[in-house]
């Protein structure tokens, strides 16, 4: 906390980390002597510089830019870009922190990063989101490559921001490589990589049932959020036999007791992800209710916090556990305070982090990279197939490093799995 003063979601993210792994450190003399978990807290380096772009009305506009490249032991940089009001420093260091462990379980060769703006992208025109994506390229471009550090979407940045900063990138570097992912069929991008995120998480919850012998068929499921990650959530579990009965967005939740449909689905998908509607619209359209606040007093068995970090804080696990819910799997990263997580576990309810959760995103970003090097596109249903092996496989190696008794701790799992790897590359680096 000395050296990084008032970073505290970076402190959050870290703690969590330390509680399960440094009882693991103790025991292995090779990783507390060389100190690899204290190096692994401190990135590579910090990217941070100005952005200025010009507004529609001709207004010179200022935002602050970030790239953090955390660690590549094991594979280049890898993670998202943010485009946020409240980005900062400790939110992209608490991000690429937690990707290390994510991208070590994926099974890929792939390091961790996180970067992004403090930029809005709401209310603003398309014109404006691309010259902002074109300034913030500009700089950026210097720091990235197809083997150096390969930057994807997160909050705010989708296919049409991607697309913006792809195009500035291949004009700038005068080069066409995978040096982003999420990228349009037409220009490298991958089939599934928009679903990835959302299904990964449904699976991984269909994963954690399986193995106490329970399904996701026939369970009413409680989803926050309505952006990439919970819209494609949301159409996973309905294609499994779930029963999805909200999505919320910043101002409040839907709730639709009869539960969503695909057709519902379309409908929201176009209000979101095209429209860039408020989700308050969708009540009104299907005649449900809209509330204000976070969805999680709606009694469920199944919980998807897939919005932001920390919405899902103690009382409103409090409130789940009294409402019967069996399991809450991470869509987004970090969504669950530390006192929350704290009595999801003593009530023994399954409880995926977000870095085991959602992996199937940087997963199938991992495959676009593999398909761009060989220059061929692979098949949706090869992709989805791969999607759901890494997700079994990131399943059993949580159960294996987290087993206690009859429950599974896939906190404790994910997190000494996803050092194992990457601690070992960095012991056998020597003191660098
Ligand atoms: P989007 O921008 O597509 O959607 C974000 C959603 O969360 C929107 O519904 C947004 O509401 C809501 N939201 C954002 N900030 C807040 C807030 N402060 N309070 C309440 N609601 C909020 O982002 P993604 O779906 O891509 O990302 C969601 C989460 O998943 C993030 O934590 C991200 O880091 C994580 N994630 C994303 C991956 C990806 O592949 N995209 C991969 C792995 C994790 P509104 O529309 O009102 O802004």
């Amino acid at each position: 906390a000395k050296r990084n003063p008032g970073e505290t979601e970076f402190h959050q993210a870290v703690h969590e980390v330390a509680a399960s792994v440094i009882p693991y450190v103790r025991d292995h003399e090779r990783y507390r002597k060389s100190r690899i978990l204290e190096r692994m807290t401190e990135p590579d380096r910090t990217v941070i510089f100005r952005v200025v772009w010009e507004d529609d009305e001709g207004n010179v506009r200022i935002n602050r830019g970030y790239r953090v490249q955390f660690n590549n032991a094991i594979g280049p940089y890898k993670g998202g870009l943010r485009f946020h009001p409240s980005v900062n420093l400790s939110i992209l260091k608490f991000l690429g922190f937690e990707q290390t462990f994510k991208n070590s379980l994926t099974t890929l060769p792939i390091g961790s990063g996180k970067g992004g703006a403090d930029f809005n992208p709401k209310g603003k025109s398309d014109a404006e989101v691309m010259r902002f994506c074109q300034s913030y390229m500009t700089e950026l471009w210097h720091h990235i490559g197809a083997n150096v550090d390969i930057p994807a979407g997160d909050i705010g940045v989708g296919a049409r921001e991607i697309s913006y900063m792809f195009g500035q990138y291949k004009r700038l570097a005068k080069e066409f490589t995978g040096v982003l992912t999420g990228k349009a069929l037409e220009f490298g991008g991958s089939l599934i990589r928009t679903e990835a995120t959302g299904y990964g998480n449904a699976f991984f919850m269909q994963e954690m049932l399986a193995h106490r012998g329970d399904g996701i068929e026939g369970k009413t499921c409680v989803v926050s959020g309505s952006g990439n990650v919970a819209i494609f959530c949301a159409e996973k579990l309905i294609q499994l036999g779930g029963k999805v009965v909200t999505l919320s967005d910043s101002s409040g939740y839907i709730h639709d007791p009869d539960g969503l449909d695909m057709e519902k689905l379309a409908w929201m998908k176009d209000l979101k992800l095209v429209r860039r509607g408020r989700i308050a619209e969708y009540a009104e359209h299907f005649g449900c209710s809209f509330h204000e606040g976070r969805p999680w007093a709606v009694p469920c068995d199944l919980a998807f916090p897939c919005a932001t970090q920390n919405e899902l804080e103690e009382g409103d696990a409090r409130t789940l556990v009294s409402n019967g819910c069996l399991a809450v799997s991470e869509g987004a990263n970090m969504p669950t305070t530390i006192p929350a997580v704290d009595v999801l576990h003593q009530a023994k309810i399954l409880y995926g982090p977000g870095k085991a959760a959602n992996a199937g995103g940087v997963a199938v970003s991992g495959l676009e990279m593999s398909q761009n090097s060989q220059r061929l596109a692979w098949s949706a249903v090869d992709l989805e197939g791969r999607l759901q092996q890494i997700i079994t496989d990131i399943h059993r190696q949580c159960v294996q490093h987290g087993q206690e008794g009859d429950h599974v701790n896939y906190v404790t799992g994910a997190n000494v799995a996803g050092f194992i790897k990457v601690a070992d590359a960095m012991v056998a680096y020597g003191v660098i």
